[in-house]
């Protein structure tokens, strides 16, 4: 059976030109103690934005595991997956992200309602975790709200389940299910019902993507009150950790936090919350690779700064089309952004800086730096010209992956100095 270590984190590498420096930032980990699972993940949108194949991830991860002579274990994570959109998935990964969001809120048939809530009979009135100071009152007719609204997501989860268990095999692939894309935070009472569902289901989930309060957009600080998050998160992983043992689901169910990456808020919290129960976690990081390969272009100078700048001045004029897509996990406030006239002017530093996720930083512009987070497309349409890029100026673009990685995500995560 395929288990997912304590430690993982997702890295998201929508090129695929980085693998090796996000890997020096796993190993340094490991070296200082922390050994940390590495996930390439990619989703079906990235695949389609770039025209890439799912299997290229696997090629990636395949030959920079084996350049490095990385002997422990590694996932390739077909991320965002659904019944539609896992086939071309199927062969070349070994870790499935489930996403039912999309089904939260449409009613199973009155016969599986039912069915579930006879199973779900002892809880009525509530429950008291023992050793710890959660505790929720659940009533019946609470419990059938619960069911009414999550048990068709769950009941989806499992047909995707069998689709893949049916193609790989049993536990031949690490299974996580994903809720996280929706508005509404589901609660700690919500999340231990979903899971009685997801084992009702007989779904082997290690990893659960739940959905906090606050907002979690791409490439920029946590918006929401680090405090709030941080008591859901402890419930949640109080929730998590009976559920496992209640309804027999795997040992290391662990919480897979979609953060969007750059939770530098949030990180400290998580970390101590993990440490005082002795816990797992996954983080996911989203694409933000991307972003650290226009700033190591920015500070190469020269053709690599004028190119970043050209996608820039284009994403300026591409903004809504750009921004569509990813209109929930964005926030960006346009009149803060440069205009072409002021960046023709810029160096690399100016540029370089003004990207940098340094929130202490007066460059910092947390608007610049989403809106070219979406912009990776635009690359996309001069691959060529942008890969030749890449590879003349290797060693100060990696440079930029690992310290991402490794001091801005990892060390603040397990509080490493
Ligand atoms: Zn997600």
């Amino acid at each position: 059976m395929k288990t997912l270590a304590k430690y993982s984190i997702g890295l998201g590498d929508r090129f695929g030109h980085q693998g090796s420096a996000q890997l020096k930032a796993i190993i340094a980990a490991s070296e200082k103690g922390i050994d940390i699972t590495p996930v390439w993940n990619k989703s079906n949108r990235e695949h389609i934005t770039i025209g890439t194949q799912p299997l290229d991830v696997r090629i990636e991860a395949d030959s920079v595991t084996k350049g490095a002579g990385f002997k422990k274990p590694y996932f390739v994570d077909a991320d965002h997956i659904n019944i539609d959109t896992v086939d071309r998935f199927i062969e070349c990964s070994d870790f499935f992200t489930i996403d039912v969001a999309s089904y939260i809120g449409k009613k199973a048939d009155e016969k599986d309602i039912l069915e579930f809530l006879s199973g779900a009979e002892k809880y009525n009135g509530g429950l008291k975790i023992a050793g710890t100071k959660l505790s929720f009152e659940s009533s019946i007719s609470q419990i059938k709200h619960i069911a009414e609204k999550y048990l068709f997501a769950a009941i989806k989860a499992r047909d995707i389940y069998r689709k893949i268990e049916k193609a790989k095999g049993n536990g031949n692939f690490i299974t996580e299910v994903s809720i996280d894309e929706v508005v509404q935070p589901q609660t700690p009472v919500e999340l231990f019902f979903i899971l009685k569902m997801l084992a009702s289901e007989n779904i082997p989930v290690q990893t659960i993507a739940p959905k906090f309060s606050g907002r979690f957009n791409k490439g920029v600080d946590y918006v929401g009150d680090p405090l709030l998050f941080a008591k859901e998160f402890e419930s949640d992983l109080l929730v998590i950790d009976y559920a496992a043992k209640e309804f027999g689901l795997p040992e290391n169910l662990k919480m897979s936090i979609h953060s969007g990456s750059d939770k530098f808020s949030l990180y400290s919290h998580i970390g101590s919350i993990i440490k005082k129960y002795n816990k797992g976690i996954h983080l996911k990081t989203a694409g933000t690779t991307w972003l650290e390969e226009v700033i190591g272009l920015a500070e190469s100078g020269g053709k690599g700064l004028d190119f970043v700048k050209e996608i820039y001045i284009k994403s300026l004029e591409k903004i809504e089309e750009l921004c569509a897509p990813y209109a929930d996990v964005i926030n960006i406030n346009v009149s803060s952004l440069p205009s072409k006239q002021e960046i023709s002017e810029w160096n690399s530093d100016k540029f370089s800086d003004s990207l940098k996720h340094n929130p202490g930083s007066s460059d910092y512009n947390p608007n610049m730096r989403q809106l070219i987070h979406v912009a990776y497309k635009l690359a996309a349409l001069q691959m060529k010209d942008y890969f030749r890029l890449l590879e003349t100026n290797e060693q100060i673009v990696s440079k930029c992956v690992y310290e991402n990685i490794y001091n801005r995500h990892i060390c603040r995560l397990f509080d490493l100095k």
